[in-house]
């Protein structure tokens, strides 16, 4: 069994888990997002002490999001993975119990039905593959697993370097090749996967980003995915990703996502949020914040 707790969130009839795979290391916010700088950070002190230490540095995690939709077992991203080889040594050859707390949270792998990958970034695609037999195999043997096609053919035309090309080999080639991996397209007003569940595009980060929204009883809740990777971007939209394919679009694509969210019943789930994790837009100064929905 797990050490800690699975933390969930109620949304109409649904049960968000979120399922935690490791937070990440202090250097990360600098690198990620260079323009959160400990002074633009210490401005904002409803960061602390959850989302940013009393020193500015931010908290950032990994973990995914799995829930049961109508009977439809879905996990939203699979992170950074078990014994991959990352130049990044954060990255490099885990050895969490992921999969464990999936199968605590009720979700065992082999159960899994629908994997929704909202990019191809070797932290979003890392447990679509484990090791047998020294061999990468998908984790998930029942499940589909979902990207935009846009995203899919953007890597295909991209000169991937020796890191991209090996997180490729190792984390998305073989889900293809078992036949597993499903691109799908994602027109402008988003796609509806299942009745209460839609991509949505939000491009810039990657071309084919995709956040995904849940709906359920007139409930509503969004998985970011990396169009915001960190609630500092709430008060600050301008503030991009040092790895944003596209920056411009990036920064479009978030205001246009907060204005929406904004005094919105939505409920905010960020895939790179530290605890609480969770939590609505509410306006503040000249932008917003997040007002924190604690897990149950
Ligand atoms: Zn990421």
């Amino acid at each position: 069994m797990p050490s800690t707790p699975i933390p969930s969130w109620t949304v109409g009839d649904l049960t968000v888990h979120r399922i935690d795979e490791v937070p990440l290391p202090p250097a990360t916010g600098p690198w990620l997002l260079p323009g959160a700088t400990p002074e633009v950070v210490a401005r904002q002190d409803w960061l602390r002490p959850d989302f940013a230490d009393a020193d500015g540095v931010l908290r950032l995690d990994s973990h995914s999001f799995a829930f049961v939709l109508d009977g439809l077992r879905v996990l939203v991203d699979t992170g950074i993975g078990n014994g991959k080889e990352r130049a990044d040594p954060a990255w490099h050859d885990l050895r969490t119990d992921y999969p464990e707390r999936l199968t605590a949270a009720g979700f065992p792998p082999d159960t899994v039905d629908l994997v929704l990958l909202t990019h191809l970034h070797a932290d979003h695609v890392g447990w679509n593959t484990r090791k047998a037999d020294g061999a990468w195999v998908p984790t998930f043997p029942h499940a589909r697993y979902v990207t935009a096609r846009a995203e899919r053919e953007f890597w295909a035309g991209y000169a991937m370097d020796e890191a991209r090309t090996q997180m490729f080999r190792d984390s998305v080639l073989p889900v293809e090749r078992a036949g597993l991996l499903d691109p799908v397209d994602v027109p402008a007003g988003g796609l509806e996967l299942a009745p209460g569940l839609r991509l949505v595009p939000t491009p810039g980060h990657t071309p084919g980003h995709v956040a995904v929204e849940l709906t359920s009883r007139g409930r509503t809740a969004l998985i970011t995915g990396d169009c915001v990777h960190h609630p500092v971007q709430l008060a600050h939209p301008a503030i991009g990703a040092c790895v944003d394919i596209d920056p411009r679009q990036s920064e479009a694509t978030r205001r246009a996502l907060l204005a929406s969210l904004a005094d919105t019943d939505t409920l905010l789930l960020g895939t790179h949020f530290a605890p609480p994790t969770a939590g609505r837009v509410v306006p503040h100064g000249d932008a917003y914040r997040l007002r924190p929905v604690h897990a149950a």
